[in-house]
């Protein structure tokens, strides 16, 4: 990872002194600032230590770096990017890199929160990271393809209730913002996408064996067509403890609390 001090060095500028679109890097860069800005707002302040991930061009960075209090990084993988934020905000604190190989905690030793108009090849991965990190990230505002949005903030019965939907909500409060329109990007996406806010809920233990509860919810979904009575014999374990009525459903019929009894029995 190398950190920001290099000096910004000649770069062959595009038409505007824009950053060219990488389609490999996920980016599309917004570009209205009314939407810009409403979810930079959108962070409720819970903590004042903030990164952002893929700032690009820093449309919302530039609402958030240098608010009264907070210590404010950012993570990007995209040099032509990084050059580009060293050149409009040389006080942001940039960090050249990949979010998914970033250890937190040689950013903050406090809890921080997380928000992005994220990259969306890796957006499921993004929620994997945060969720490792619950305890230290109490908050995150982000964009995201639609789907990705909904499946998050998904409740128990709906055909887009999944594994991340279940994980997430054990520990975060998921709220779906709002919907964003591709014309707002440039260039647009091929979807639409939506702005959600996790905030955790103050569950600290979900007083069961939590890594056999991932497992449980993972094999679950991975196969929602089965009942859970076939899906779980992969888990190896006896099933004669597991409430009959679980049995007979499927993963998304299960809320997160149902998981808890289910991952109880099996232990
Ligand atoms: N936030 C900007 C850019 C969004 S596009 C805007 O709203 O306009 C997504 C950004 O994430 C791009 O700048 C891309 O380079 C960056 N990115 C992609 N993969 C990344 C990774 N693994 N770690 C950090 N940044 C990444």
């Amino acid at each position: 990872m190398n950190p920001h001090s290099s000096r910004p060095t000649p770069r062959p500028a595009s038409s505007e002194g824009n950053v060219r679109a990488k389609k490999a890097l996920g980016q599309h860069f917004l570009k209205d600032e009314a939407i810009a800005r409403q979810i930079a707002d959108s962070l409720t302040g819970l903590t004042p230590h903030v990164l952002e991930i893929g700032p690009g061009m820093g449309v919302l960075t530039k609402y958030l770096y240098n608010r009264e209090g907070i210590d404010f990084h950012a993570i990007e993988i995209d040099s032509e990017s990084v050059r580009y934020l060293h050149d409009h905000y040389p006080q942001l604190h940039v960090i050249e890199g990949d979010f998914l190989a970033l250890d937190p905690a040689t950013l903050f030793s406090q809890p921080f929160a997380v928000i992005g108009n994220f990259p969306y090849n890796i957006s499921s991965q993004i929620l994997f990271k945060v969720f490792d990190n619950r305890n230290r990230v109490p908050e995150v505002v982000g964009m995201f393809q639609k789907e990705v949005a909904e499946r998050v903030a998904a409740k128990p019965g709906s055909k887009t209730y999944g594994i991340l939907s279940v994980l997430l909500s054990a520990f975060y409060d998921i709220e779906y913002l709002f919907t964003v329109h591709e014309h707002v990007f440039n260039p647009p996406p091929k979807v639409k996408s939506a702005v959600i806010r996790l905030r955790r809920n103050g569950v600290t233990s979900l007083e069961c064996d939590e890594e056999l509860f991932v497992k449980v919810v993972k094999i679950g979904f991975n196969q929602r067509r089965k009942t859970l009575r076939n899906a779980l014999r992969q888990l190896d374990r006896p099933l004669d403890a597991v409430p009959e009525q679980f049995l007979s459903l499927r993963a998304e019929q299960l809320s997160v609390s149902d998981f808890i009894t289910l991952t109880k029995s099996l232990s």
